[in-house]
């Protein structure tokens, strides 16, 4: 679908344009001005984003969440990616949401919870190990 958009064949409001990404507005923002950047080139999620895209995509990220800030008078941004689960376009696309405090979204997105005593231990260490085991993602 976002293919569509990076083509042309579908319209958006386009805030962005670069050889490697794309910025255009969320048909069904959050709050106005809620952003999507998303590759040109179609990739899924992020694991599947090459390396040489990493910086192309958090560049045109970063910019575009300067600009929503200035230029919309908000006091910050949520920047956020679903992969997969709750992900329902297949085209890697981060969300750069405007946010000002007392806005609503606080505790929106997603519960807490807590690790048992000694727990958080054995997550460091699997996470650990598998980051030390890996080629590296997208490369
Ligand atoms: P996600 O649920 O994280 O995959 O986000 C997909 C986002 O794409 C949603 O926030 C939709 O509102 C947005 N979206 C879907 N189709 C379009 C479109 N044609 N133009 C702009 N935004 C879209």
């Amino acid at each position: 679908m976002f293919c569509r958009i990076v083509s042309g064949a579908a319209a958006a409001h386009l805030v962005h344009e670069d050889d490697d990404t794309i910025g255009f507005l969320d048909v069904r923002p959050v709050f106005k001005g809620h952003v999507l950047v998303v590759p040109r080139e179609h990739v899924v999620t992020l694991l599947d984003l090459p390396e040489r895209l990493l910086v192309p995509v958090f560049c045109t990220t970063q910019r575009v969440a300067h600009a929503v800030t200035t230029s919309l008078g908000a006091q910050g941004t949520f920047v956020a990616m679903n992969n997969t689960v709750s992900q329902s376009v297949a085209h890697l696309h981060v969300h750069v949401v405007p946010r000002t405090k007392g806005d609503g979204l606080r505790g929106f997105f997603w519960p807490r919870t807590r690790y048992a005593v000694g727990e958080a231990a054995g997550y460091a260490e699997r996470i650990g190990a598998a980051l030390d085991d890996q080629q590296g993602p997208g490369s």
